[in-house]
């Protein structure tokens, strides 16, 4: 990893934090009060934990020297990270011609600036389907050809880093990839933004240290995206995990985007979970819908219906709007 001038500045942050005030410790710093009941010597919390940021150190080329210091990064016409709350939608996989183009028209319609859709699949079974490859890719483009929608989809493997690449405007890297070191560089040189995803038993500071990995390849402009991670909990599929939205908005320039569909698992819960990533300051989402959730190849559990969609869009206008207010009232002025 680079030694660079931000690093030491992030560094320099974690050492002087108590001073400077700025990053707690999870211990609460301080003295521990006389009079305890142990007769062990009490230690202060920021003896115990140390800095927060430390955690972060292996990341230093993407964390902010200030507070609102923000990349942007920019797809085809849209732009992520800069205010709006861009919504990414689609079916889990491209399954035919007519799926896709349904879709495409129905959530671009509904305010989606983004088409997502699978053409090489992650499945938990090797059974699965797999995915359309080639044929799936040139779809999403004859999609995005017909509705102006840029597209995002997955790269998996790295000698296909280039030929994603020919089609898509956001290379997706999936959670069971976050850590495929040899995949993030292929993907980083073709010079598309990617769209990075949390690894379902990954640290917020693994997650920094894979966009570190990204950046430091010669690639920018990394999206991370809070999809839910593995829990003792089985009512959802993921356990959302809220705070690392915030947690990554205070530490780290990059923007963040929750995908409520992985998460939650279950159709129902969907709109919920969009509307917290909204409150929590994320600056997008990824969904996934189908115009028939009971027939998709995958993911139809969770993916929603063209009526839920729209349902949950119009449900979030008035947060996205509230959104926009709070951080224009937040720019600084002059
Ligand atoms: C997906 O987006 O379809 C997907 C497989 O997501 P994840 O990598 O988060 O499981
Ligand atoms: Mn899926």
């Amino acid at each position: 990893m680079r030694n660079s001038r931000v690093g030491r500045a992030a560094v320099n942050t974690a050492t002087h934090h108590q001073s400077h005030g700025q990053y707690p410790s999870f211990g609460g710093g301080g003295t521990a009060p006389s009079g305890l009941r142990s007769k062990v010597p009490q230690r202060s919390g920021a003896e115990v934990s140390g800095s927060w940021i430390e955690q972060f150190a292996d990341a230093p080329d993407v964390l902010k020297e200030q507070p609102e210091q923000k990349t942007i990064v920019c797809a085809g016409e849209v732009i992520i990270g800069g205010g709006e709350f861009v919504t990414m939608a689609g079916p889990c996989s491209v399954e035919t011609e007519r799926q896709l183009m349904e879709t495409a028209e129905h959530v671009a319609l509904a305010g989606a600036r983004v088409l997502r859709g699978g053409a090489f699949k992650p499945r938990s079974s090797p059974y699965a389907f797999q995915g359309l490859g080639v044929e799936g890719l040139r779809l999403l483009a004859r999609a995005r050809a017909a509705t102006g929608l840029a597209i995002v989809t997955e790269v998996m493997a790295a000698d296909d880093a280039p030929l994603v690449a020919e089609y898509a405007d956001i290379l997706q890297i999936g959670s069971r990839n976050m850590e495929n070191f040899a995949l993030l560089e292929a993907a980083a040189q073709t010079g598309r933004p990617i769209l990075l995803k949390r690894g379902m038993v990954a640290t917020l500071a693994d997650l920094l240290r894979s966009a570190q990995c990204i950046v430091s390849y010669g690639n920018p402009n990394v999206i991370l995206c809070e999809r839910g991670i593995r829990t003792f909990e089985t009512a959802t599929r993921n356990t959302f995990d809220i705070s690392a939205i915030v947690v990554l908005n205070e530490i780290c320039r990059l923007p963040v985007i929750a995908d409520p569909s992985h998460a939650a698992g279950r159709r129902p819960l969907v709109p919920g979970l969009a509307r917290a990533a909204v409150a929590a300051g994320a600056d997008g989402m990824i969904v996934e819908v189908h115009p028939h959730p009971e027939q998709a190849w995958s993911d139809g559990e969770q993916s929603l219906t063209f009526a839920e969609f729209d349902d949950m869009m119009e449900d979030l206008a008035p947060w996205c709007e509230l959104r926009a207010l709070r951080s224009r009232a937040a720019e600084p002025v002059g």
